[in-house]
């Protein structure tokens, strides 16, 4: 598998540099094929196309950019299999977890968005007391959409959809480990028959195209996910441009068990912390246990973590997979061993791979207990299947610690006091808070504060990060 061509101006186009990076399987360890990286000059033709385009684009009724997403939808739907093997086989999740989860959730954005569009104002009043004042929402501009690999259509749906129907132009560069899907991606809004150069993909990474798109004079905005590292570099990069900049980056979520949870708290708060092998920036990884029931909760994290399996990523079931790479491996390896080394209690799993598998990247679903919040496993972003496990005494040492972190994603409360439960939601310096295992709603706004970066994507709160606020005043007859 070669992929050396990039979607530029409605086109299918070679890629003008000869650089390529070897695409490993992680179940494997072996290349499966290769991808071009893209040159500046690959990145200079991309926002140009997005350039030329944006003028048509952003003056367009807004019903015909919905219809586009329609169409995408339609078009996604009947290739969902497809994205989902693309998925598993480019960063190894489970096909199942594949196909339920990560393709599943390219649908939900674009449903929810296009739900979101239903009553969305681009154009609203200021208030009774000045009747011809107008606000206008308007698009940004070219929009640079950097993604990362581990949920990859859920990335790139929310950021690509939201600035399709905000009337922004675009360039997508997805994680240089998940090119597949973002190919497929660009097929189905090739199909849809979004307007030439609205949407431009190339490959890349981070130093490279990357670096090229957060300095372009000609780009207006970057959205990203990824890394706290890589959201400073283009924070920095971005500067000089004056864009603006959009960030969802790591976290360290803390789940908070008081001692009258429900009685699967514990079980639902293990198994979320190891989806999708560890790798989401929402893990709850840091799970707080309030003091009389920690034993038995150390005990029943253990127990669960010693019956989650492991294995290849092309079997059904609910097994989890590979991480995404050996510097991925090295890395949850070592900070394994710091736990270790810094006292933690190893209760489950541990360094190694498990005693089945003697290749790929396959961690053992991992449990530390008697963490405390000031250990390296407690402070950094594992990003594998690695719990830690902290008393606590009361509820104000509960948020003191779950709040002493330089992230600020997701924390999980878990109680059956309703007013603890408004109270603790409250006092977390986080951008969701999820209680008692209840899902956040369709079209809530995804995003984090501090480390986490500040943008929030989905629903209309994620369309309107594409769009400036204009404010016209004179704009009737009608007489103050
Ligand atoms: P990464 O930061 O290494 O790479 C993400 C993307 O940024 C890739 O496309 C990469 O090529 C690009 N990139 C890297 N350095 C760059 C630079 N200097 N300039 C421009 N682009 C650059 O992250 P990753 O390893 O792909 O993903 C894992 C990280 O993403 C984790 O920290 C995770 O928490 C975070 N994440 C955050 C969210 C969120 O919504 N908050 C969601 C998923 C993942």
């Amino acid at each position: 598998m070669d992929l050396n061509k990039y979607f530029i101006d409605g086109r299918w186009v070679d890629a003008l540099g000869d650089t390529r990076l070897s695409l490993i399987d992680p179940n494997t360890e072996e290349t499966y094929g290769k991808v071009a990286l893209g040159s500046d000059a690959d990145v200079d033709a991309a926002v140009a196309s997005a350039r030329r385009a944006f003028p048509a684009w952003s003056l367009l009724d807004a019903r015909f950019r919905i219809a586009c997403v329609e169409r995408m939808l339609e078009i996604y739907l009947s290739r969902i299999d497809e994205m989902a093997k693309a998925i598993s086989r480019e960063m190894g999740a489970p096909i199942d977890l594949a196909r339920q989860a990560q393709a599943a959730l390219g649908q939900r954005h674009m449903t929810n968005y296009l739900a979101a569009m239903k009553d969305f104002e681009f154009i609203r009043p200021l208030g009774l007391h000045a009747p011809n004042d107008r606000i206008a929402l308007e698009p940004v501009g070219v929009a640079a959409l950097i993604t990362p690999w581990n949920w990859p259509i859920h990335q790139i749906a929310l950021k690509v959809v939201a600035a399709l129907l905000a009337g922004c132009t675009m360039v997508l560069k997805p994680s240089e480990m998940a090119p597949l899907s973002a190919t497929l991606f660009a097929e189905i809004i090739e199909a849809a028959g979004v307007p030439a150069g609205v949407f431009n993909l190339i490959h890349g990474d981070g130093l490279g195209a990357g670096q090229r798109l957060s300095t372009h004079p000609d780009v207006d905005m970057v959205s990203f996910t990824g890394s706290t590292r890589a959201g400073i570099a283009i924070s920095k990069a971005s500067a000089d441009t004056l864009k603006r900049v959009g960030l969802e980056l790591g976290g360290k979520g803390a789940n908070l068990i008081f001692a009258d949870a429900d009685e699967k708290a514990v079980e639902r708060g293990v198994r979320q912390c190891f989806v999708n092998s560890g790798q989401n920036c929402n893990a709850p990884s840091r799970m707080l246990v309030e003091r009389s029931i920690y034993d038995r909760s150390v005990e029943i994290a253990a127990s669960i973590a010693k019956s989650v399996a492991v294995g290849p990523s092309d079997q059904h079931g609910a097994q989890i997979g590979p991480v995404i790479s050996a510097k991925q491996f090295e890395r949850i390896q070592s900070l394994m061993e710091s736990g270790i080394a810094e006292g933690a209690r190893l209760v489950a799993g541990g360094p190694g791979r498990p005693a089945d598998l003697n290749r790929g990247y396959f961690v053992k679903p991992t449990v530390f207990a008697d963490v405390s919040n000031d250990m390296t496993i407690a402070r950094e972003e594992i990003f594998g299947p690695v719990l830690s496990i902290i008393p606590f005494d009361n509820e104000e040492q509960a948020i003191e610690i779950a709040n002493d972190t330089p992230y600020g994603l997701t924390n999980y409360v878990q109680s059956q006091d309703h007013e603890r439960r408004m109270r603790v939601a409250r006092r977390l310096r986080s951008g969701m808070v999820e209680m008692n295992g209840q899902p956040r709603g369709a079209g809530a706004p995804f995003g984090g504060i501090k480390a986490s970066g500040h943008s929030r994507e989905g629903g209309r709160w994620g369309i309107e990060e594409y769009l400036e606020v204009k404010s016209i005043s004179g704009w009737s007859q009608v007489q103050a």
